[in-house]
Parts: structure tokens; sequence; C-alpha cells
């Protein structure tokens, strides 16, 4: 049965006012609801609250990531939704293993334990760990030229940070994530037995920050961890009074064999035209040292909350809107490259996709990645909605890791864009907590991206 607020919208809808500068009057009450709904419930925000705590650490391969996939596809099947299923994929199994510590010895300053946290995909040390001089350089450039006489045998200790002058911490993030994602196997060129690298974040804190690093083929493989930032400065410091100082650590980490892991997806079916789909989504695993809230159970439980607003509100897209919960974006991004893989296979038509996985801070806006110039224009265009949300940033490129394996089949790639100040603060660290989610933040995205899928499905681009 509709509800009242339907017939309304229907009734508008014969009349069909077009005013408000050329703006469909139906449209932005329809938006005008969906905000509404979203900031009046707390259904999403308390779902995060217990995926966060309850299925910390869900890195892929884990135990908590195969509960997160359970308590998702349940929360879904509650939904009255047309279909949720569970799309199977084989995910890689690295597990950190415990006790990884570390230290600095000098024989001038003495002894003191930094926080360190090995890189994800890092070889262990084996039992003793490993003690070495340490040699810091801040880019390859500088690692060629001390060449080989002064790397081998020692530790590489890559201290570039975050650049804070630059508006955008992605920016910053993507200046300096060579050291994280390479460094290691650039210092094994050289002959050095381990890597030791500052956390890409701009502020100093106790936390260190983890993430995807890689080896080369026929490059030695070495163990390679993070250092938070004041444990990076204090090196520095140290390392100015006394060059000659040691570096100790040890970590543990293995990688297992492959495990079966799922996407979790549930859909509304379209009115119109059903076998147009519509995708949004966000990365069901996090980094296994934290809760990943902001990174990315936000995002997964704001493209749920979509569902539900859509629900409740009556609101029946003419094309199918599907929650994709992707597995393994923070590895090996199997589970974008999967969904992407069986869409091609059934031969599904892909209308568009838009992935929230920058946070759920204060939301901007979206940006979005076509080939169409004019169907960009016309996209662009839609912000005039937003700007009573004051969520009217509308920009040409924006996409997420787990659709990008989508573009081949699906002409429209949409990031949503929340601001980016403070999420560097949290990003693969165990600072990312449900305790830094703002209801308000979160939902207010939850608004604009239901509200922004509404309209797109609506005008027919
Ligand atoms: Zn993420």
């Amino acid at each position: 049965m509709k509800s009242f607020f339907s017939i309304i919208i229907f009734l508008l809808g014969i009349v069909n006012p077009v005013f408000l500068n050329g703006q469909d009057f139906k449209q932005e009450l329809v938006i005008k609801s969906i905000y509404k709904n979203a900031l009046g419930s707390r259904k999403a925000y308390n779902d995060l609250r217990y995926l966060c705590k309850n299925t910390k650490g869900r890195i892929s391969g884990s135990p908590q990531a195969a509960e997160a996939v359970e308590f998702t596809y349940q929360l879904m099947k509650q939904m009255n939704l047309d279909s949720v299923w569970l799309q199977p994929v084989m995910v890689k199994n690295w597990k950190r293993g415990k006790n990884e510590k570390a230290s600095i010895h000098s024989s001038i300053m003495g002894i003191i334990e930094v926080p360190v946290l090995s890189l994800g995909g890092s070889v262990g040390t084996g039992e003793k760990g490993i003690t070495a001089g340490i040699v810091e350089v801040k880019s390859f450039e500088e690692l060629e030229a001390l060449g080989k006489k002064k790397i081998k045998n020692k530790i590489v200790f890559f201290n570039k940070a975050m650049d804070p002058t630059l508006s955008s911490t992605f920016k910053a993030y993507s200046k300096t994530a060579f050291q994280r994602t390479r460094g290691a196997a650039e210092a094994a060129k050289y002959g050095a037995v381990a890597v030791v690298v500052r956390s890409l974040t701009i502020v100093n804190s106790d936390f260190p920050h983890t993430g995807i690093m890689f080896y080369e083929e026929g490059i030695p493989e070495i163990p390679a961890v993070v250092i938070s930032t004041n444990g990076a400065n204090l090196l520095n410091n140290w390392l100015k009074k006394d060059p000659g100082l040691q570096f100790y650590f040890e970590n543990h980490c293995e990688l297992w064999p492959e495990v079966l892991s799922y996407n979790v997806i549930g859909e509304i079916r379209g009115r119109e035209r059903p076998d147009e789909i519509i995708t949004i989504g966000g990365h069901l695993d996090s980094w296994d040292n934290s809760e990943g809230a902001h990174d990315d159970g936000g995002g997964c439980m704001q493209s749920i909350d979509v569902l539900r607003i859509f629900n409740e509100l009556d609101i029946e897209p003419k094309r199918t809107v599907r929650a994709v919960m992707f597995m393994d974006e923070e590895y090996a991004q199997r589970g974008g490259q999967k969904y992407a893989e069986e869409a091609a296979r059934k031969n599904e038509k892909h209308y568009f996709a838009l992935e929230s996985d920058a946070g759920v801070l204060t939301p901007r806006g979206f940006g979005f990645s076509l080939a169409d110039e004019k169907r960009l224009q016309n996209l662009l265009s839609l912000n005039v909605y937003f700007k009573p949300y004051k969520t009217n940033l509308f920009k040409e490129g924006g996409w997420g890791v787990d659709i990008y394996p989508l573009r081949h089949i699906c002409p429209i790639l949409i990031g949503y864009i929340p601001d980016d100040s403070r999420y560097f603060n949290y990003h693969h660290s165990a600072n990312d907590t449900f305790e830094k989610i703002n209801h308000r933040e979160m939902q207010m995205g939850t608004a604009a991206i239901a509200s922004l899928v509404y309209l797109i499905d609506y005008f027919d681009f």
C-alpha cells in the first residue's frame, strides 16, 4: 500500500509544476523526505556500532570477516528486499601474527620502544627479529644515491611526511604512498635487510597506520613495518645525534592458504527496467588492527541504508538498485574483481555504480567518471538539488577501488566525497573506531547518496 506521502507525490506528478528556477518541485520534495528520513533514523548508525564492536579486525580471510558477512547478510534478509545473496570469492589469507615490537638502541641516548605495525603482505623476521644499523631516506632517488655500499645489511627508514600544506589530504597521501607500497622492494635491490616506513597520516600520534605493500619478483622479500609519526620523529631526532644507533624489530607475519569468502548483495528490483542495474557499495573488510568504522564499515552501512530509505518512503526505482558489501578491498581487491567478472559473465546491463569509501565525515559532494561529455555536464548540473544541504561539490573524476573493475561494462562510476581533513587521522589504524563516527555526518551522507541515486534513475541520463 502506498503511503500518504507517495499519493501526494503522485498528484504533484500529474500537476507537474515546473518552477523554482526550472527545477522540478516534485524532485525537491522527494529529496527533502529522504533527508528527513535519514536524519531521523539511527538504524544504520547502530548497525555500524555492532559491526565495529563485534567484527573488529575483519581482514579478508579472518573469522571476523566471516562474521561481518553473516551479519550484513542477516541484516539485509530482515529488510524485505527483493533478493539478498552471497557471491562466493576466494580471498588471500595474510596473518600478522603476535608480538610485533621495535626499539631503538643508542649508546648515547639509551633504549626506547617505539610503536610499529607490519605492512599488509610483509614477511616476518623470524623468532630472533632483526637488529641492524638504520639509514634514513625520503625518496627512491636518495636510496639510489646511497647505493649498495651504504645500504647493504642495513634497515632503510623511509621518512617522507605527508605534505600538510596541500589542500587535499588524498593528494598528500598519494604523493607519499610509494614508500609504503614499494619501499621494501626498492630497498632490497641495494641489499637492505628490512624497512621501517613513516605512517601515512598528517597528525603526530602514537598510532601506526598500516596498508598494503608489494614485493617484486626476483627481488628478496624483506620484512616491512610502519612506525607511528611520533616514533618516526623520535627516530629522526636520535639519528641526528647518533647516526650509528641500532634498530631492532620483530614481526611474525605469514601467508596462509586462500579461503572462501563472499560479497554480500541485496537489491530492490526495478519497476520499469529491472535489467538495468545501479550498484552502490562499500567494502566490508578492514585492516586487522582496526574497527574499520570510517574505512569502510560506514560506507557499507550507508549503502544498506539507502535501500531502507527507498523502502520506507515507497520510492520505487525504475531500475534495480543493489547494495554491495565488497570483500577484500584492502588486501587484493578480489571482491570487486569477482563482482565485475560475474556481471560480465551474466551480460548484466549496468547503468551506474557508486562507492562510499572515503570515510563518513561531513558530506561535500560526488565525483563522476564517464566518457560522454554531455552526460557528464547533465550529471554535474544535478548539484543544484544539493545546495540546500551543502553537498553540492560535483566534479569530474571519481570512483572507488571496488567499482573500478566494472568500468568496462558500466558507463558511469561515481565516488562519494566527504570532507577529507580528518580522514587520515583514522585510516588503517586502531584509531578508526566507532566513536569517531558522527551520526549526523554519516546520515547527511546517506541522504545525499540516496538522493543522487533517486535523481539519476529518475532522469534517465
Ligand atoms: Zn577503504
